[in-house]
């Protein structure tokens, strides 16, 4: 079995779409960069590459590589997802934290989850996503970024 770790923040910026998770979310800003910016999707990218010792997002999708521009940060698991294929890894479980202080996430776990079990093509029960407020602390707090941890446990078929 191997175990991985995920963390992603990006800026929250007017004009951007909030999508989290594959979700998109009703919000008067979202989150900033290269890419689509969902920041539960990076860390999940980040958690399972990191499990399977394969570097991170960084390294294999470039923020200054063009052809990511505007992408839909789904390719990146789906990518990370061959690369565990080809390595007879399986994903036991998947937890996950997402940090917002506005909106409420609450209504839209279980999309999200649903979302991202369909992604990773797993069941149900092996994904778990909490949102946690930053109570009014720091940059997150203040309602200027968004982040996401992931913990993920891998197991070698
Ligand atoms: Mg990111």
């Amino acid at each position: 079995m191997r175990v991985g770790l995920g963390f992603d923040i990006h800026p929250l910026v007017a004009g951007r779409v909030m999508k989290i998770g594959g979700v998109e979310i009703p919000a008067e800003s979202g989150p900033d960069g290269h890419s689509d910016g969902d920041p539960l999707l990076h860390a999940v990218t980040d958690a399972l590459l990191g499990a399977a010792g394969l570097g991170d997002i960084g390294t294999h999708f470039s923020d200054k590589d063009p052809q990511w521009r505007g992408a839909d940060s789904a390719r990146f698991v789906r990518e990370t997802l061959r690369h565990l294929q080809a390595r007879d890894y399986e994903i036991l479980n998947l937890d996950c934290n997402l940090i917002l202080e506005r909106p409420k996430l609450a209504p839209f776990i279980q999309s999200m989850r649903r979302s991202l079990c369909e992604l990773l093509g797993v069941a149900v029960e092996r994904v778990s996503i909490k949102a946690k407020r930053h109570e009014g602390l720091d940059s997150l707090g203040r309602a200027e970024a968004v982040a996401a941890q992931v913990v993920v446990l891998l197991v070698r078929r």
